[in-house]
């Protein structure tokens, strides 16, 4: 609503101006970084402009001993990211005693239980989160206001707030999304579905400062709900937290805010915990407060009522309340919190869950499908804090032999629910609840590409700790040949061919390939030698010298790409190192090498005319394979009933195809709101089917999935005599499934003119 009343106003202003062109909007989905200017007055006059926190900050700073802040990162357009911290002056001075404390909490909570039950001056940290939605802007307008308040305040409840507490304020987490009224950052990405993987440089600065702070409450400031809404949340629950511990405190603390909210605002608050029986759930550890609950954190998201003045001192009221009960109860609070933390390390089971011994993640090529994934992971679990080791000699776990250099993420210890809930297999957790409110099949293995073993018996093994993933050096070979070989196994593979291409490199795709050279695989010919180096040492891969000749290839060249797709696929297809051009739904195709799709609307006669004309198309997705575009190859098109059916499943490929090629024959898939073909006629080629085997369905929420089952996933074939492939998988959503970005390259490569 407020959009459209904003460009009615624009509109009238430009109208008044005299002016023609169209008001510079950013759009709900930016396809460029850091080009967005202010182009938007708030409806709200006490909204704050990004451009003006600074001095605002600075102002606060100036004035008061109470305050300091500091850059934490900076958007994917560029722009500052501020963590506010308040406490008292000498608190503050002294800021890193606090910090040894939470520390300790990560290693021995135990001990720092014993600190807190004598007396140690320790304060709750409690960390505001404003507007990680950039269209939902109260939340850093009411950071403001607290910060001014606990700035100068000399009231009694202002006092106990400071004596009792650490007030961390991220003042604006979506600096990109404030400037362009969007709900995403500059990358198109929502920043609220990004803690899985932290793939955005937003949610990795407030990663780091969760963990390294270890906050007891943690609050995401968003909106609009009427009532208010206010978690602790529906079911289904994560079973990787101890969601006793969490609602012990979540639940007063949302009570209170209710209470403080209706006497402020007269506006009520829905409690999803109580009020609601599903569909508000915080099983998945993709948001927020999500994320930092597995730190013991009591994490709530706050979902003000209105984009307006009164909103903002609903937001205001709620994180004020929270402060206060943080304040009263931080010592009880930290003590549990503590405790979620210790139930990791003395291996405490519920009946809702069993928590292996370890988790165990081969590095070696001969042992791992995927080194560069697995130390991709290892480097995000250090990053998170989990404790990861590596061994020093080889040792035997769970009936297997793994060498020296094997990590082992040993589930005794504090971050154990973190961990658990990346590495393990998932659940099903389709008849939990009715509806999701957002994806749930989180494995990262599957999700990611890499193998681990889930070891169930404890182990000996000489292990020490790591802070970062030992990453496979990247090298030329030595040897005879008039090429180089570059298997096309991983993102980073990808990218290189990209880069290599770029350069001037000629590059070639096997497209008959033996076992010593399968189809897929990447030759590199003439090439600059420091491009070479530079290259294979940047993206860790290796170039193999190789003589061997008379192999069918098809030569490769940078691709000039048409996406007409969303944002994820978009930052996904750039990761990977193409250049990509957004298209409209009627753009002119005839100058792309290929043209990818996964949004409805784009003209299918447009397509047709391209493709039968040699161009390339890839549709993934319902969205783009669905309609006029999906009789290009002779399939009939299934598509599941639920746009929020989201699953990982076993997947098998066919590796003697381009586009299958380096997948394997028991691999994995994300799929979500899922396609599946069948009738495939002569003329279509099957490059991946959903797993058959009873285990194919690994966890998610799918219910009506038993017609996929065994059943084609990716077709190609020809149309004209251009190419087409449609892929049932999602290969780019959110970026989540990092071991499937490369079946959109391999279906660019098979399709590209
Ligand atoms: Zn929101």
């Amino acid at each position: 609503m407020r959009r459209r009343t904003l460009l009615v106003v624009l509109s009238l202003l430009l109208l008044a101006l005299g002016a023609c062109a169209a008001p510079a909007w950013g759009g709900p989905d930016l396809a460029t970084h850091g080009v967005v200017t202010e182009a938007w007055t708030p409806t709200y006059p006490d909204f704050t402009p990004y451009d003006q926190i600074k001095d605002v900050l600075d102002q606060l700073v100036a004035s008061s001993d109470r305050i300091r802040y500091e850059v934490i990162g900076k958007s994917a357009g560029g722009r500052d990211l501020y963590l506010v911290t308040v406490a008292e002056p000498d608190v503050l001075a002294h800021i890193d005693d606090q910090l040894a404390f939470r520390r300790l909490l990560l290693t021995d909570p135990a001990k720092a239980q014993e600190q807190l039950r004598n007396g140690a001056d320790v304060r709750a940290p409690v960390f505001i989160n404003c507007s990680i939605h950039g269209d939902e802007p109260n939340g850093t307008d009411a950071g403001l206001q607290l910060l001014r308040r606990l700035a100068d305040g000399d009231d009694a409840e202002t006092q106990a707030v400071l004596k009792h507490s650490i007030i961390l304020v991220n003042i604006c987490q979506n600096p990109d999304g404030r400037v362009a009224d969007t709900r995403s950052n500059g990358n198109g990405f929502d920043l609220n579905r990004d803690f899985l993987l932290l793939t955005q440089p937003e949610t990795h600065a407030t990663a780091r400062q969760i963990a390294r702070w270890l906050p007891t409450m943690f609050l995401d400031l968003h909106g609009y709900y009427s009532p208010m809404r206010i978690e602790p949340c529906t079911p289904p629950h994560n079973p990787n937290y101890e969601h006793d511990l969490f609602l012990k405190w979540a639940l007063p603390t949302a009570l209170g805010m209710r209470d403080a909210v209706k006497a402020a605002t007269s506006h009520g608050v829905v409690i999803p915990y109580q009020d609601l029986q599903q569909g508000f759930e915080d099983y998945s550890p993709i948001y927020t407060p999500q994320f930092a609950m597995y730190y013991g954190a009591v994490g709530l998201t706050i979902e003000t009522f209105a984009e307006n003045d009164l909103g903002t001192i609903g937001d205001y009221t709620a994180i004020w309340s929270g402060a206060e009960f943080a304040a009263a109860n931080g010592e009880a609070m930290q003590i549990d919190q503590a405790e979620q933390l210790r139930r990791g390390v003395i291996g405490y089971q519920r009946e809702q869950i069993r928590f292996p011994y370890a988790y165990v993640i081969p590095a070696g090529p001969a042992e791992q499908r995927s080194p560069l994934q697995a130390a991709r992971i290892v480097d995000h679990m250090c990053t998170a804090g989990v404790r990861v080791s590596k061994s020093t000699a080889p040792f035997t776990a769970g009936g297997v032999r793994y060498p020296a250099g094997t990590y082992v993420v040993p589930l005794d210890q504090p971050l154990r629910g973190l961990a658990n809930v990346w590495l393990w297999n998932g659940e099903d957790v389709s008849y939990l609840t009715n509806s999701m409110y957002s994806v749930c099949a989180t494995s990262l293995p599957q999700l990611t590409g890499f193998d681990q073993a889930i070891v169930q018996a404890p182990f000996a093994a000489a292990l020490v700790p790591v802070s970062a993933a030992t990453w496979p050096s990247g090298r030329v070979a030595p040897g005879a040949g008039t090429r180089y070989f570059l298997a096309n196994d991983s993102n980073a593979a990808v990218r290189a061919a990209n880069q290599l291409m770029a350069d001037g490199a000629a590059v070639s795709i096997v497209t008959g390939g033996t076992a010593a050279l399968p189809t897929g695989s990447f030759l590199i010919g003439a090439a600059k030698a420091t491009d070479l180096a530079t290259v294979a040492a940047g993206e860790h891969v290796v170039l193999q010298p190789t003589a061997a000749a008379g192999i069918a290839t098809k030569p490769l060249h940078p691709v000039k790409l048409g996406v007409y797709g969303t944002s994820d696929v978009r930052w996904v297809l750039k990761e990977l190192g193409f250049a990509v051009t957004s298209l409209g739904a009627t753009s002119a195709l005839t100058s792309y090498d290929c043209v990818l799709a996964n949004r409805t609307a784009l003209s299918a006669t447009n397509v047709k005319t391209y493709v039968r004309g040699g161009g390339g198309y890839v549709g993934i997705g319902y969205d783009g394979t669905s309609g006029p575009l999906g009789n290009m190859l002779p399939v009939t098109i299934n598509v599941t009933n639920a746009y929020d059916n989201n699953a990982i499943v076993r997947a098998r490929y066919r590796s003697d195809g381009l586009v299958g090629a380096f997948f394997k024959a028991d691999d994995y898939a994300f799929v979500y709101r899922p396609i599946w073909f069948t009738s495939v006629k002569a003329g279509a080629t099957v490059d991946a089917w959903y797993g058959s085997s009873p285990d194919w369905y690994v966890c998610g929420y799918w219910r009506d999935r038993a017609g996929a089952q065994g059943k084609p996933a990716v077709v190609s074939g020809s149309y004209g005599v251009g190419r087409v492939t449609y892929i049932g998988f999602a290969p780019a959503l959110r970026g989540y499934p990092e071991g499937q970005y490369r079946l959109m390259a391999n279906a660019i490569w098979y399709a590209m003119k």
